[in-house]
């Protein structure tokens, strides 16, 4: 009897852990060719995983205020909800998050890097460079994200003041904090942070022997081998310091881009060899 009482709690156990899981089983694998494949793949589950409880918890807090919320019978100003204490919380919590997450994937990057070029850089000065391009791109980003919100909640409150039969729920589903969004931010974040990782230890390679020059692959991955922007870099490389041209069908110039990720949710990657 105790024994399958203990087999029941720990089957119950399971599926909770597989309930809270079942988003990120919904990740594709990366392509077996890429370098620090798995690596990449756990960061992503664990920088969604923290993303998409902050939204989750952002999600209940809103939810709960517009339940609240008193809505008057004619258009009128509509305040913020949640004043801008609150927002200024949630930027700072984000990004914590992205602080955190990123600085380590920067570093994989640079693991990367010295891997596959087979000469060692200096931690301390790449450390430094890396923390500084960190610290200014999720900086901007966790504000964008936040700002986001808020604008998108703002706009919604409107509707759901002068458009009557408008629910809270129809509110909370346009705000942008599913867990899709979260994820999303995680693909995309994690390939931005491991070639820019690559792309600071390129730099400081050069520094320290200014006659070497780095030459930057671009791969596609294998599901990804669809999309229009990416598939016809697949394999193309430029210098570390030059651009990737991204053209359209008839062969015009849209786009010139340093290194991935070059849409939302791009997986592809990048490579990087000694050019002798
Ligand atoms: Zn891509």
């Amino acid at each position: 009897m105790a024994s399958r009482e203990r087999l029941e709690a720990a089957i119950a156990a399971a599926s909770e852990w597989l309930a809270e899981r079942y988003d990120i089983a919904e990740f594709k694998a990366r392509d077996r060719r890429e370098p620090g494949r798995r690596e990449k793949m756990r960061a992503e589950r664990a920088l969604m995983r923290d993303v998409a409880r902050l939204f989750r918890r952002m999600a209940a807090a809103i939810r709960q205020r517009l339940e609240a919320y008193p809505r008057p019978a004619a258009k009128a100003e509509t305040p913020d909800p949640m004043g801008d204490e609150w927002w200024d919380e949630q930027e700072a919590a984000l990004r914590a998050i992205l602080l955190r997450h990123m600085g380590r994937g920067a570093s994989g990057g640079g693991r990367i890097f010295q891997a596959a070029v087979g000469v060692s850089i200096d931690p301390a000065a790449f450390n430094k460079q890396a923390s500084k391009w960190v610290q200014s791109e999720y900086t901007k980003l966790s504000k964008t994200i936040s700002d986001g919100v808020s604008d998108e909640l703002r706009k919604q409150l409107q509707e759901f003041i002068t458009t009557p039969g408008t629910t809270v729920g129809d509110v909370m589903e346009r705000l942008g904090l599913e867990t899709s969004h979260a994820e999303m931010i995680a693909i995309t974040e994690i390939t931005r942070a491991y070639a820019e990782g690559q792309r600071i230890a390129g730099e400081e390679l050069q520094k320290d022997y200014p006659d070497l020059t780095v030459r930057e692959y671009w791969f596609t991955n294998n599901d990804e081998i669809v999309c229009e922007i990416c598939r016809p870099l697949n394999g193309t490389s430029v210098l570390l310091q030059e651009n990737f041209t991204v053209q359209d069908k008839d062969g015009n110039t849209i786009a010139e881009i340093p290194r991935p990720p070059a849409h939302p949710r791009c997986r592809c990657w990048s490579q990087t060899e000694l050019d002798v």
